[in-house]
This record gives structure tokens, sequence and C-alpha cells, in this order.
């Protein structure tokens, strides 16, 4: 049996921190998940050594979990993209840095990272800018984390909502290796790419960028129609890509292996992970937000 990695977004707060955000991903049934090594909006990072990061990983091997597929998020202020703010650019290359780091301490390996905005520079400015920050990252850290670029919806001045973008990025890059992607499912259909047609994008994928190089998959179903550049998540099955194409990503022959993780939202203060990935499990939609 081919084994499928599904799980979603966990917090990691006190007093628990680390065994906390395992021991949520297990309540919901999951058998990877994703986090922040803190808040994802800013760059307050508290010392690993208080994360409860053995204990954590003490349960994460009991459970059987594989902590190759274990997904670390980087925060989402940094902008490596910024061309016109050298400051930025710098405090961008620190934190890609330190967030590396981090991601080794707990044991991961994948480290998604939003390839960011060129503010109004133009996208090739965007994209050189990035691929200077990666560089310069990759140049003084060498370890075994990958960073995955993950694909956008394209609101605003964001780069990498094309495969062409994301290719960009890692062709330019001196140090390939390090690099992979995150595809989101609500963000490449607000991109303008069909998810109904699933292998039409896989096989547009693997033209552009390569299969071998797609690290994590977001699933998450969208607020708005294809081609919208919005970024609105929302529940499997309530939104405009729906149920089935989404279980089909999941089950896809060519992404077995690839952590799948959930960002849908929460309904009513509750977390949809449990009813979602059950559902996934089961191939089968369940109406419960009635
Ligand atoms: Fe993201
Ligand atoms: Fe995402
Ligand atoms: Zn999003």
């Amino acid at each position: 049996m081919s084994e499928i990695y599904l799980g979603c977004h966990v917090g990691m707060t006190a007093p628990d921190y680390y065994l906390g955000s395992v021991k949520e991903a297990l309540s919901y049934g999951a058998n990877t998940f994703m986090f922040y090594t803190g808040a994802p909006q800013n760059s307050v990072r508290k010392p690993l050594d208080q994360l409860k990061i053995e204990e954590g990983r003490a349960l994460i091997k009991a459970s059987g979990i594989d902590e190759n597929k274990i997904v670390v998020h980087a925060p989402y202020i940094i902008n490596g993209a910024n061309s016109l703010k050298p400051d930025i650019k710098d405090l961008a290359t620190q934190l890609i840095r330190l967030e590396i780091e981090r991601t080794a301490g707990f044991g991961a390996k994948i480290l998604v990272l939003h390839p960011g905005a060129h503010v109004g520079a133009g996208e090739e400015a965007g994209i050189a800018s990035l691929v200077d920050c990666l560089n310069e990252v990759f140049e003084t850290n060498a370890s075994d984390v990958r960073v995955a670029l993950e694909t956008m919806a394209g609101k605003g001045s964001e780069i990498g909502r094309t495969f062409a973008e994301i290719s960009q990025i890692i062709k330019g890059c001196k140090y390939p290796e390090r690099l992979g992607v995150c595809l989101d499912t609500c963000h490449i259909s607000d991109a303008g790419y069909d998810v109904n047609d699933i292998d039409g994008v896989l096989q547009e994928f693997d033209a552009i960028i390569g299969l071998e190089r797609l690290l994590a998959i977001h699933i998450n179903d969208s607020k708005n129609p294809r081609g919208a550049r919005k970024d609105r998540h929302e529940n499997l099955g309530y939104g405009c890509i729906g149920f089935d194409a989404l279980n089909r990503f999941v089950h896809h022959p060519k992404l077995v292996g690839i952590p799948m993780i959930l960002e849908t939202p929460y309904v009513e203060d509750k977390p949809p992970y449990k009813q979602e990935i059950a559902m996934l499990r089961s191939s089968c939609f369940e109406d419960w937000r009635r």
C-alpha cells in the first residue's frame, strides 16, 4: 500500500509548544503536519530549547510519523523580492537563514517560503531580487533543509504566480539543489490554472519545473472563481474548486509520498481538519458544515 501523507496546519503555543503541535495533528487523524516556528506575521522567535522539541520528536517516532514529511512554513512577512528597499531584502536574507536553521533544529527537511512581492518594480526585478537573496542564504548555509517556493495566487504584486516564474527563480539560483516547490491548489486556481484538469496541470508543472521538485502540496478550496487572484481559502467542497478535484489531487498516483497539507479556515472557531482529513481518506464528501 502506498501511503498518503495527509495533515494540516497546526499551532505551536505555550505550554506544550512542539509537543502540542504533534498532539494536535494526531487528534485530527493526520500523519503529517505543517507549523510556523513562531508567529507567522513577525520574526519574534523563541529559542529552540524552550519549545519541547525532544518531547515532540519522541511522540512523532512513537506514532510512526515520517519526519521527512513534516513541513515548516516561513513567516510571511519575508519579502526577498523587494528590490526597492535593501533593508527589507537584507532582513529577508537573515530570516530565511534563521528559519532554515530552526527547521533543521526540529528535525524537519522542508521549509515553505512565499516568493514575495515586487512592490511595483516588475516581475523581472522581483525575481532577480529573490534569486540574489537565496544565493546569499545558501552561500553561507549548508544544510539538508530544502526551501519549497510556494505557488502564489497573484494578488497585488506577488511573484511566483505561474510555473514559469517559479522555474525562473530555481534556474536563476546558483544552488538549485536546495530548492523545490510547494503547490497550493487554492493559489493555482486563483492564478488561472484549472485544478479540475489535474493531469493537464501536472503535465505543465512537469514540463516547466519538473515533478521531482514538488516537495509539498497545500490542499485548499477557493472562495473565488478560477483566475480571481484573491487568495481566500475555503473548506473542501464548499468553494469554487470542489471536493472531487481536491480529492483526486490527494490520491493521484504521481503525487504519492508528497505531504498534503490543509490550510482551510476554521468554522465557528473550530478547526475543520478532523472532518476534512476523514473525507479525503475515504474519498467521500460529507456536508458537515450544515
Ligand atoms: Fe503559504
Ligand atoms: Fe498555502
Ligand atoms: Zn493562501
